[in-house]
This record gives C-alpha cells, sequence and structure tokens, in this order.
C-alpha cells in the first residue's frame, strides 16, 4: 500500500502544503532532469522548496550555499522541524562541531548540508573526493554579479563548482536581479543551458500606503496608534539614519510599545541580540536602518513602514516584501517629505553614480505621488504589467479626484518669477500665504504682488500642490543652488495661459486610517478565531522555547491563523491543514489538538462528537503503527486493537489478517470450539494457557465472526 513517491505527496509528507506555489513544481521536475537552473523569485514567494524537495528525493546530498549565517541556522532549523536531515557549516563554528558535520557528510547521513562560499572554496577539493553531491543549490545567486545589488567577491570563486561536479545541476536563486545581472549570473557559474524561472513580483497580501507631509509629532501618534490596533503583532520601522532608529524605538517605549533598535553602528553582539529579540518575539517591533533584514527569515512579519523615503524602488520593494511571508494579509505604510527628498539628493550629490541615483530615486518620488494604482507602478518598475486595480492600496481605496489646476499653478508660478527664481519652497510658500516672518520681510517679498495671493489655503497643503507640480514638471528644485525652486519650460506654458493642468484633490490624499487592519473574515466568528490565535501562539511559544528555536519554526502564523480558523480536534483534521507535515502532526498535533478541544470547551463553544474507532481508521489509513495511534490518542493499545476489531466487524476495514499468524488463528479457533466460547476472551486466554495476547484473540474472533456470517 506504499504511496507513490512524487513531489506532490512529498510536498504535503515533508513540509505541510497541499499544493505548490507558482514555478515550484516545474522547478523541481527541472532539477529532478538533472538540468542546471537560475530562479528568480521574489522574496517569500517560496524559493526553498525549489531546492529543499529534489534533495529529499536525490540519492546523495544537496550543497546549498548561502552567505548568510544567520539565514543559514535558520533554514536548517526548520528543516530539522520537518524531520529532515540539515547541518550547516560556517566559521562560526568550533572545529569539533565542524568535525562531526563533516563525519556525518562523508557517511551521506546529511540530505541538505549548508555552506558558506568561504568554506566551500577552502576544501573543495577534499569534499568533492569524500561527499556525494547530487545537487547544488546557490542562494543569493545575485552576490556573484558586479551589476547586482550586493556584490561579493568570494562568489565569483563559484566558477570552480562546475570543474570539481560537472554532472551536477545547479540551481542558482534570488530573489531580485535585472536582465545584465540574470545574463552574467549564467556566465560566471558556467551553467549549461539553463532554464530562467521567473516568478510574478506580485505580493497581493501586502497593503500599500504613502503617506506624505506629515509633522513629526502627529507621525508618532499615527504610527503608534497603527501598532496598537495590531496588539502583539511583529513589524518593521525602516528609519534613515542610526540616531533616528533609536529616537523613534525611545518614542514608541513611552507609548508602551516592546519596540528596540538595530543599526551598523551598534556591535556585533547588541545587533545579534536586537535580532533574535525580534525573531523570538520578545521585542514586538524594530526601528531599523535599511542594515536590517538581509538574513532573517521571520514568516510573520505584519507591517513594515517607512519613516523615510528609501532611495530606490528595489530597496522599497525588498524592505516591503519582509512583511507578510506567510501570505497572511500585512500592512506596509510608507511616510515621506519634502525634507526626505532634499537630504536624499544631498547624499547622492556627495556619492559616486550620480546620474544613475538621481535617475533612480526619480522613479520611487513617482511610485510615491501616483495617481493611479501603486502597485500597477510598482510591478511596471519590475517589468509586469497588472491588469486591473489592486484594490488593496490607498489609491485603489480611496480613488483620486482631479481638479482644474492651473489658475493654482498660476499663482504659485508667478510668486516665482516674481521672486527673480531665488526662493526654496518654505518660503515661496510663505510669500503666497502673506506670512510676516522676519525673512519675507526683510527680503522685501511682501512688496510683490503675489504676496498673500494663496492666503485660503494652509501651508501644508500648498506644500502637497508644490509637489504636484514638482512631478508634473512644472517647476524643478535646484539641488545644487540651495534648493531653490525654478520654472520649468512646461511651468512657463501654463503661467501664460498656453497649457492647463489637472491636479489631485488633498482629501482624498489624506484619508487613512491607521487603525484599520488588512483583514478578510466577518466579526463575532473573527473574534473567536483571533482569541483562540492568541492562544495557540502562546503554546507554539512554549515549544519554541522548550527546543530554543524561533517560534515559526513551530509553525508559520498561517499555519497557526488556519488552525484557528478551522479548530481542529481530532489528529485526522490535522492533515488537511496548510504546513502540518507528517512530522510536525506527530510531534505537536496532539497537543494543539488538546488544546483546542479544552478551549472551546471553557469558551462554551459546542464540540461536534469524535467518532473515536473512524479516528482510529483515518490515522491506520495514513499509515500510524498501532504505538503511534495508541500515544498520540492518550488511549491503550488493547483500546485501539478493539477499535480495529470493531471497524472489521462493522465492514470499514479490511486488511486484519496482518495482526495474527495462520498458527495463531488455527489456535484461537480451536480454543473457542473447545471453550463454546464466541465473545469472552478471558476462557480464551486461559486454555491457551495465556501464550497468545488478548488483542491477538479479540482480532482473531472478529475474524472467525464474519467468516461463520
Ligand atoms: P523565499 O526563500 O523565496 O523568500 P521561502 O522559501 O522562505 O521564500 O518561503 C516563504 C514562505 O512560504 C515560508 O513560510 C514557506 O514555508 C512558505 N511556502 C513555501 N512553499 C509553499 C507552498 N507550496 N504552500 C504554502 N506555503 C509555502
Ligand atoms: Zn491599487
Amino acid at each position: 500500500m506504499q504511496a507513490t513517491i512524487n513531489p506532490q505527496n512529498l510536498l504535503k509528507k515533508h513540509f505541510g502544503y497541499d499544493s505548490f506555489r507558482p514555478l515550484q513544481e516545474e522547478i523541481i521536475n527541472h532539477v529532478l532532469n538533472q538540468k542546471d537552473s537560475l530562479v528568480l523569485i521574489p522574496t517569500g514567494g517560496g524559493k526553498s522548496v525549489c531546492f529543499q524537495l529534489p534533495a529529499l528525493l536525490l540519492p546523495n546530498t544537496t550543497i546549498v550555499i548561502s552567505p548568510l549565517i544567520a539565514l543559514m541556522k535558520d533554514q536548517v532549523e526548520a528543516l530539522k522541524a520537518n524531520g529532515i536531515s540539515a547541518a550547516f557549516l560556517n566559521s562560526s563554528m568550533s572545529d569539533q562541531e565542524q568535525a562531526e558535520v563533516l563525519e556525518s557528510a562523508y557517511k551521506n547521513e546529511i540530505k541538505l548540508l549548508y555552506l558558506s562560499p568561504e568554506k566551500l572554496l577552502g576544501s573543495i577539493q577534499s569534499f568533492a573526493a569524500q561527499i556525494k553531491v547530487s545537487q547544488i543549490a546557490i542562494d543569493e545567486a545575485h552576490c556573484i554579479s558586479q551589476w547586482g545589488h550586493d556584490f561579493r567577491p568570494e562568489y565569483t570563486k563559484l566558477k570552480a563548482l562546475k570543474e570539481y561536479w560537472p554532472e551536477v545541476p545547479i540551481i542558482a536563486l534570488t530573489a531580485t536581479a535585472d536582465k545584465i545581472t540574470r545574463k552574467d549570473i549564467v556566465k560566471q557559474l558556467g551553467l549549461f543551458e539553463p532554464k530562467i524561472f521567473l516568478a510574478s513580483f506580485d505580493r497581493p497580501n501586502l497593503s500599500l500606503t504613502v503617506r506624505f507631509g506629515i509633522k513629526k509629532k502627529k507621525k508618532i501618534e499615527e504610527i503608534v496608534g497603527f501598532i496598537h490596533a495590531r496588539n502583539n503583532e511583529s513589524g518593521i520601522i525602516y528609519c534613515l539614519s542610526r540616531k533616528s532608529t533609536e529616537e523613534m524605538a525611545l518614542s514608541l517605549k513611552d507609548y508602551g510599545i516592546s519596540a528596540g533598535y538595530y543599526h551598523a553602528g551598534m556591535s556585533n553582539e547588541d545587533r545579534t541580540k536586537a535580532q533574535d529579540d525580534f525573531i523570538n518575539d520578545r521585542i514586538k517591533v524594530v526601528c531599523a536602518t535599511i542594515a536590517f533584514g538581509m538574513g532573517i527569515d521571520k514568516s510573520n512579519v505584519r507591517f513594515v513602514i517607512h519613516n523615510n523615503l528609501p532611495k530606490n524602488m528595489e530597496g522599497y520593494y525588498q524592505e516591503i516584501g519582509r512583511a507578510g511571508r506567510d501570505g497572511l494579509p500585512s500592512d506596509t505604510v510608507l511616510y515621506y517629505s519634502l525634507g526626505d527628498l532634499v537630504m536624499l539628493r544631498s547624499f547622492i550629490d556627495d556619492s559616486g553614480q550620480k546620474e544613475l541615483s538621481h535617475e533612480k530615486l526619480n522613479r520611487i518620488q513617482q511610485y510615491a505621488e501616483t495617481p493611479i494604482c501603486r502597485r500597477k507602478i510598482l510591478l511596471a518598475y519590475f517589468g509586469e504589467t497588472l491588469e486591473t486595480p489592486c484594490n488593496n492600496c490607498d489609491v485603489c481605496k480611496h480613488p483620486r479626484k482631479n481638479f482644474d489646476g492651473t489658475l493654482l499653478a498660476q499663482k504659485a508660478l508667478s510668486a516665482m518669477i516674481r521672486t527673480d527664481e531665488k526662493v526654496g519652497l518654505n518660503v515661496l510658500v510663505d510669500i503666497l500665504r502673506g506670512s510676516h516672518r522676519k525673512e519675507i520681510i526683510e527680503g522685501g517679498f511682501d512688496k510683490i504682488k503675489t504676496f498673500g495671493i494663496g492666503k485660503d489655503i494652509s501651508f501644508h497643503d500648498w506644500q502637497q500642490y508644490l509637489m504636484q507640480m514638482l512631478n508634473l514638471g512644472l517647476l524643478e528644485i535646484a539641488y545644487d543652488e540651495n534648493y531653490i525652486c525654478k520654472v520649468t519650460e512646461f511651468g512657463k506654458e501654463v503661467l501664460y495661459g498656453k497649457k492647463t493642468i489637472a491636479m489631485v484633490k488633498l482629501e482624498d490624499i489624506a484619508h487613512f486610517d491607521a487603525t484599520q487592519k488588512a483583514t478578510s473574515e466577518e466579526k463575532s466568528e473573527e473574534d473567536l478565531t483571533a482569541s483562540l490565535f492568541d492562544y495557540l501562539r502562546n503554546i507554539r511559544r512554549n515549544f519554541a522555547e522548550k527546543e530554543n528555536v524561533p517560534a515559526y519554526v513551530i509553525f508559520s502564523d498561517a499555519t497557526l491563523k488556519e488552525l484557528a480558523t478551522k479548530k481542529p480536534i481530532q489528529l485526522s483534521d490535522l492533515f488537511a491543514i496548510n504546513g502540518m507535515g507528517e512530522f510536525k502532526i506527530k510531534k505537536y498535533g496532539p497537543t494543539f489538538t488538546k488544546e483546542i478541544k479544552q478551549w472551546l470547551k471553557s469558551n462554551d463553544v459546542k464540540v461536534s462528537k469524535v467518532d473515536t474507532y473512524l479516528e482510529t481508521l483515518k490515522l491506520l489509513k495514513n499509515k500510524y503503527s498501532i504505538e503511534e495511534i495508541a500515544t498520540s490518542r492518550n488511549l491503550h493499545e488493547t483500546t485501539i486493537y478493539s477499535h480495529i476489531a470493531q471497524l472489521y466487524s462493522r465492514g470499514d476495514y479490511e486488511d486484519i489478517s496482518s495482526f495474527f499468524t495462520a498458527t495463531d488463528l488455527h489456535q484461537v479457533k480451536m480454543a473457542s470450539e473447545a471453550t463454546g466460547e464466541k465473545k469472552l476472551l478471558g476462557p480464551i486466554f486461559q486454555h491457551l494457557k495465556e501464550e497468545i495476547p488478548y488483542h491477538v484473540i479479540r482480532l482473531c474472533l472478529a475474524f472467525l465472526a464474519k467468516q461463520n456470517d
């Protein structure tokens, strides 16, 4: 009755997933056909399964090369939690530990061996001689290319892989690589006619919101409200500077939020601690520079907030991508201000690659300012088209309404001309609003004709309109001349009435309810589920602490959510839960089903009655041994045998002859005839001098009874 071993079955058995994500199955088959591949799947898309599952089917070891030591440990723990033999080797381990891993590797006992490139290259000759390799996976493969965004020189030496293992299929994986980088990866690794798998960059479970020009104090309050509404959930707040990460964490703590910070200026030790605290849910929110996140696999990050505008779309995409890796609804909010733009522009001016960097900043600014679906813009950047609006970004939720902004723009443009294009944005707004600030009076700006012409519009709103004008190309900011505003050619055409322009109404932009979570279910049932979810989260934490692994290694949030929604009370119900493989069901299933049952009772939820025989049958069909059924159900083995006899009698189970021998059957038959007993076990047991156990007698009697029917 051995089920055929195919990828689909293994996916369920070892990882607990019912179906493949896009591309996974194709990639797996390609690898199993011994062919090279280059896999581009965005973060959270499920790259690991693409080489982990073939690793189980292939006869020898899969070598996984990864530059991120923290991630290595995480992945190995996750594999072990699924009952898969995996190990890692890196320089952070003692000689003794390394020797132990190597010994098992030489004995071909390790299915997946994770290595840093240095480690591999340092001993490649002896590895090639002593480890039997079936597959080579290269994670973060973009690191090999100078064109990529994270070039690592040691990666270029991976060319050697094809020399030592010419026959072994290589699978190179990355989350982001543009066309040049892709080509370069293939060339550098010497991949042979590789197939390139390119997955969609769409992450529909992430909501996208952009907030412009919110004052610092209000912003903090908004963020606090946002976090409070997401009680107990994890999130990251990205800040521009080291100092601001610390300030932000401090402000949040003032409001009773458990927050930490992380930046490259901290000691290694402090950084590791901050990271561990976050991964293990000891702190809920981490305020960090973009240095944070690379080695982090935490799947239940529920929100990512950008306190400032990121430098480019690649970075932004990668950072928001750290939310919702388990596929559950998660929120992202980007705050930005004119100040951010000014600061980022000046950073760029002080660095190399000026033109490219300014262009990249322009693109993210356009994204932030877009009056159409943000997801369309985001995906367009990565070369994809989204046909219909996403309904999960702030623009889709509050569609922008246009108005004829020509007159408004003319007021501002005219004021600019009358100051000889010599003032910055803030002074310009003061002139428009007729401020009597010292600087205005001293500059003589109160004498110009347009002074006070825009009194009816607030300072903040003028900033927003000017931003729109900037994006429409009516004006530009001379970043190299103290940020003064200049009117463009197009701006002059509008000023002189040759062209009209449409602007976006501000009330549409302003609409944002920070406490509104991305969710899907209905009320009351939802409350119950949420409360059970919290309860189960505690049980998960207990396991995690006992095993010293992050909680999501036990179960992802998505799995926990499914448990809370479906509320399974018996083991066999767990077969249908995503993320529950055989191994995890055996290890954690009994505790979770028991706890759920108790929780339901204490919350007065009716629990449907369990057919105890049927439950045994389901477990038998899933190849549970009698002993396993007994332990996991907390019953005696004899009870399970009586279930089997009962199932057999009522025609639900056929195959009981494996539980006794022909001799057993013969003896029981003789004893039954001699004693005239067909039901009670005691007399037969005695008659046979206690040599045949009760449960065997019971099963033989059931068998005989059916024969006589
Ligand atoms: P990546 O390496 O591409 O960032 P991972 O391999 O870490 O992504 O997978 C991201 C999340 O998706 C993990 O929580 C993983 O368990 C889950 N996952 C992967 N494949 C599937 C699948 N076929 N069905 C359901 N969940 C999956
Ligand atoms: Zn949208």
